[in-house]
This record gives C-alpha cells, sequence and structure tokens, in this order.
C-alpha cells in the first residue's frame, strides 16, 4: 500500500481497486500468478491477462523538440488521457480535407491505416494477389484512376508532413464469408500480404509517395479479423510493432502479446441504447439500427455516438486513464453520422486538460520512457468502464 501512495498516490478509482492493487503489491507485482479471485469477494477483476509476452518491441526516440508531454512521469502524476484516431483505409481527400483542419486547430495526431489498393489504380489490379485469390480481386476495389492516385499521393504527404502516423490496413481486405478470409490465413498468407503490401509501398515511392516504409510501424486487420497465432509472426517478420485489432472490455492498458503491442478497440456500453457494442463505427451503426441506410438519422446517431464517446472518455479520464483507442473508416455510412460523430468529438476532446490526441507511436514513444514497473502496475488496473 505504501508503494502505491508514493508513486501512484492519484489513483481514486475506488476502494475496490485500492484493494487489487495492495494486494498485487503484497504478493510482488502483477506477474504473479497467484492471485486471490476478487470476482468471489466481490470485486471487480482485475486486467490481469495478457500483460507482456515476448521482448517488448522497441521504437525510435521522439523527435527533437518533444512535445512537453513526452517525458517520464513524476511521483504521484497521472499519465496524460491519450485519445487515439485511427481511419481504416486512409484514402479519401474529403475526409481528410475536414479531418486535418481539426487536428491542426486541436493539436492532434491520428493515424491513417492504409490499405495498399488505393494506391494501386484500377488498371493496375492484376499486379495483386490476394493470399488464396484470384489475380486482380479485391473486396474494397482498387484506388481509381491513375489520376487519382497521383492526388493521393499528394494528399498523403500532406498528412505525414503534418505529423500524423501511416499503418497498414492491409490489401485485400477478405472478411469473413470471402474466403479464404483474413482469419483462415497461414503465416505464410499473412508475410505474402505484407510482401505485397510493401512493395506497393515501393511502387508509390517512386512516384513520390514519402511514406518512409520503416515508419509503417503497425495495423489493423480487415473486419479485426485474423489467427493471431499465424498473424503475429508475419507483422514481427515485416518489422511491425503494434497491432491494433483485438478487443478489450471496457479500456485498458496496452499490452504486449508475443512481442507485439496490442491497442485493444474496446467494447464498451452505450448509453443511449444501454447496450454493448465495439466502439468503432461499423459496430456502432449495426448495435443503432443493424446497419440499414437510415440517412435521415445521421443526427440522432451522431449524438448517441459522441455521447459514447464522451462517457467512455470520461471513464478512463477518471479511472485507469489507459489510452483511447477510436477506430473509424472513412465512410458516409447512415448519411455521414460516424464520421460526424468522430470529427465533432475530435475537436471537442484533444483541447481537454491533460488529454493528448496522439499517434500509436507516440503512445509507444512514451511508454518507452516510463518506469517499467509503473506500466505494470498501470497494466493491473481494471478496464475503465462506462
Ligand atoms: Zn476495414
Amino acid at each position: 500500500m505504501a508503494w502505491k501512495q508514493k508513486r501512484l498516490g492519484w489513483v481514486t478509482i475506488g476502494v475496490a481497486l485500492g484493494v487489487t492493487v495492495a494486494v498485487l503489491v503484497t504478493l510482488g507485482g502483477p506477474h504473479q500468478e497467484q492471485q486471490p479471485d476478487p470476482v468471489s469477494a466481490g470485486l471487480p477483476a482485475p486486467q490481469r491477462q495478457p500483460v507482456v509476452s515476448g521482448p517488448v518491441p522497441e521504437v525510435p526516440a521522439p523527435a527533437e523538440p518533444r512535445a512537453d508531454w513526452m517525458r517520464k512521469l513524476g511521483p504521484n502524476e497521472k499519465p496524460p488521457q491519450f485519445v487515439m484516431f485511427s481511419f481504416d483505409g486512409a484514402a479519401s481527400k474529403e475526409h481528410w480535407d475536414r479531418v486535418l483542419p481539426i487536428t491542426r486547430q486541436a493539436k492532434a495526431h491520428v493515424t491513417g491505416l492504409l490499405s495498399g489498393v488505393y494506391m494501386m489504380s484500377d488498371d493496375q489490379g492484376d499486379d495483386y494477389t490476394g493470399p488464396g485469390h484470384d489475380r486482380g480481386f479485391s473486396s474494397i476495389g482498387f484506388g481509381g484512376t491513375r489520376q487519382d492516385i497521383t492526388q493521393r499521393i499528394e494528399y498523403l504527404n500532406d498528412v505525414i508532413a503534418s505529423g500524423h502516423e501511416i499503418g497498414t490496413h492491409y490489401n485485400g481486405h477478405f472478411c469473413q464469408g470471402t474466403e479464404p478470409s483474413v482469419g483462415t490465413w497461414s503465416t505464410e498468407q499473412w508475410n505474402d500480404e505484407m510482401d505485397q503490401f510493401f512493395s506497393i509501398v515501393e511502387k508509390s515511392r517512386a512516384k513520390g509517395f514519402q511514406l518512409d516504409p520503416k515508419n509503417v510501424r503497425g495495423g489493423r486487420t480487415p473486419c479485426l479479423e485474423a489467427d493471431w497465432k499465424a498473424a503475429f509472426p508475419a507483422m514481427k517478420a515485416h518489422g511491425l510493432v503494434y497491432d491494433t485489432s483485438h478487443v478489450s472490455l471496457g479500456v485498458t492498458w496496452p499490452t504486449v502479446i508475443d512481442g507485439v503491442y496490442e491497442f485493444p478497440l474496446p467494447e464498451v456500453r452505450v448509453p443511449a441504447l444501454n447496450r454493448q457494442a465495439v466502439m468503432m463505427d461499423f459496430n456502432l451503426w449495426y448495435a443503432l439500427n443493424g446497419a440499414k441506410e437510415e440517412p435521415e438519422k445521421a443526427a440522432e446517431f451522431t449524438a448517441v455516438v459522441v455521447e459514447t464517446y464522451w462517457s467512455v472518455y470520461r471513464a478512463a479520464f477518471n479511472g485507469n486513464r489507459a489510452p483511447l483507442t477510436i477506430g473509424n473508416h472513412f465512410n458516409e455510412w447512415a448519411g455521414g453520422a460516424f464520421s460526424a460523430a468522430v470529427e465533432q468529438f475530435m475537436g471537442e476532446v484533444c483541447v481537454q486538460k491533460d488529454t493528448v490526441c496522439a499517434t500509436y507511436t507516440e503512445v509507444i514513444q512514451w511508454m518507452q520512457l516510463q518506469d517499467p514497473q509503473i506500466l505494470a502496475q498501470l497494466r493491473s488496473f481494471p478496464a475503465a468502464r462506462n
């Protein structure tokens, strides 16, 4: 208890947590296997596992000058509340044109998870063969005309130059039902997909794309699907250090699974519906009306989603301060309700006190500066539930 008060006196998430922390400290830390089951004692279960397995991957130190929050925490200091916005696909000028001014105003950095096929013009589709699929086939099509590609390189270069991160959403987006879907792929098939992603990046670089492949450090799998045991070795083999496709119950600190950082998407309560949903655009849409196009309900849906974001943010901010992962596609589903919600929330939340809207790499860089014991303690806290 003394250690907790000395190092993490800010934790005020209730008696239950205090008891959990005290138990962990008494036993010598969260890596201890034998812990009393708090559930049987009527207490919330701590976020116990997985914590860290495999070597902790490293990213380069942050560039100078550093932001004021990019430093080691002082005694009793709370972590900043990180909010990590990410956009699957990442190839929509219309959406970047709306998002970039918000990020400038709110001093936010975001992450675009690029689908490689969007960097290929339609007439080059035959250069891609999805693992197990026909040559020239992609579930999400290709990138349009050659002029579209030229324009895409230009605006993505602006995105990169503005300090945002580009990760990967892989290529052909083969979800369950389009077999062989990514959930069935072997390591060899994932390697093939990632080889093709990086070769598309190289071809785009020859046309002026400013993305350094070394800066592609992680991704999100299509529809959050994969056999992780098969996918993670391929991610590591391609230099990826994070994945952001798992789902956690509530907001939890990122863990390291088999040597890859995992930033899960939280499953949360949607207050207006009083039901649980994974906090991602499509999942929220499905929870709202079974993912039916009802553009006339756009304003209502936006309000429900923004309220959900705030409620989850407050739970994390007043709780474990775990980074909040907000995943979205660049889409106009339900009359653009979900894009409007994420844009509104970004503008509002990123300017809040003690709140930093950062990229995945920035949050990893911040974690690298912290005392490992503090990180272990943070990971042992119960998930923030709204
Ligand atoms: Zn997707």
